[in-house]
């Protein structure tokens, strides 16, 4: 038992005098430093992944989108007064896939068919994406060819193409903007507005009620002094109009259309409904112009017409001439 005890003693002196020696001493800093460094490696890392989470997070709810309906813009026969000044382009309204009674313009009797009947599918939001880089043109003819089979020309009227103020990117100094979409004047009343492809009705404004020309100068006046036009200015402007989502297609992109101006909106023309192309729906007129708000529903009745993929007009940020020639692609195979 001694003999065990004073081997026990001297491997303490001898550990004693190594631990106290430089070299003892140095490799005790080396394990305290290693442990240290340890710790502070291991809060990091658990830090790191805690913010990873939160940032995840906070991309999620960043991500939520927001539904929307095509940017829009409107015309009225107004139109031959176009300068220079206005070239603002309106600000991205929302929502397609639902009624926008919320957002609804002030016009009194302007409303949306109710969403009950829509089915599930037709409520996918459209994400907004604000200040979209313009398509080239190369991606803009690309776009107008591969829908060009299956568009059909949606109304018998004029044809606008000889007339860059008829089509989109001509400025509409009424309402400091520029216009988005296509203008078939008809002349008449009695002409039919048909989808230009198979779809699905997503909004039908049928009860628009023109406002008082005072109220509709004060639109225009918010326009002006913003110089550029609100959404709800151009919502009100549109008068009985209808917008038909086309769904995804192939190699083109997520694809809207509007019809506006309609004198009337066929009654079989409701959200949820689908449609082929070339179905009726409605009769062209003026609705929403500078005219029938003075009570004349007989001048200038015109089918305003939009064309929108993955939320932005056809031929958005192109010049004249290139705009021609984009529209006059797409409906080259309907024209024959
Ligand atoms: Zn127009």
């Amino acid at each position: 038992m001694k003999a065990v005890f004073r081997r026990c003693w001297k491997l303490v002196s001898v550990a004693r005098r190594y631990i106290f020696s430089p070299r003892g001493l140095a490799v005790l800093a080396l394990v305290a430093v290693g442990f240290v460094l340890g710790v502070l490696i291991a809060q990091i890392w658990t830090s790191d992944g805690s913010n990873g989470d939160s940032a995840r997070q906070s991309a999620a709810d960043a991500a939520e989108p927001t539904a929307a309906a095509p940017q829009s813009d409107i015309d009225s026969g107004a139109a031959s007064d176009s300068t220079e000044s206005a070239n603002q382009q309106a600000p991205t309204r929302s929502t397609s896939s639902e009624p926008v009674e919320g957002q609804s313009p002030t016009t009194p009797g302007t409303s949306a068919e109710p969403a009950a009947t829509a089915p599930e599918s037709s409520l996918e939001p459209v994400v907004v994406v604000l200040d979209q880089e313009p398509l080239s043109y190369e991606a803009a003819l690309a776009i107008a060819a591969g829908l060009a089979p299956q568009t059909v020309y949606p109304s018998d009227c004029m044809s606008p193409f000889p007339h860059p103020d008829l089509l989109p990117n001509a400025p509409r100094a009424y309402r400091f903007g520029i216009h988005q979409g296509v203008d078939f004047q008809c002349f008449s009343l009695g002409r039919h507005a048909v989808a230009a492809l198979d779809g699905r009705v997503v909004l039908a404004v049928g009860d628009y009620q023109d406002p008082d020309p005072d109220d509709r100068d004060e639109l225009l006046d918010v326009a002006g002094d913003l110089e550029a036009t609100p959404p709800f200015t151009l919502l009100s402007l549109y008068g009985n109009y209808v917008v038909i989502d086309h769904g995804v297609v192939p190699f083109v992109g997520h694809v809207i259309t509007l019809y506006a101006h309609l004198h009337e909106v066929d009654p079989d023309i409701r959200v949820g409904q689908t449609v082929r192309a070339g179905q009726r729906v409605g009769e062209i007129g003026n609705r929403g112009t500078h005219a029938a708000a003075n009570g004349d529903f007989y001048e200038d009745p015109h089918l305003h017409w939009e064309l929108h993929v993955d939320n932005q007009y056809l031929g958005a940020g192109l010049t004249s001439e290139q705009t021609r020639e984009v529209y006059t692609r797409l409906f080259s195979e309907a024209l024959g």
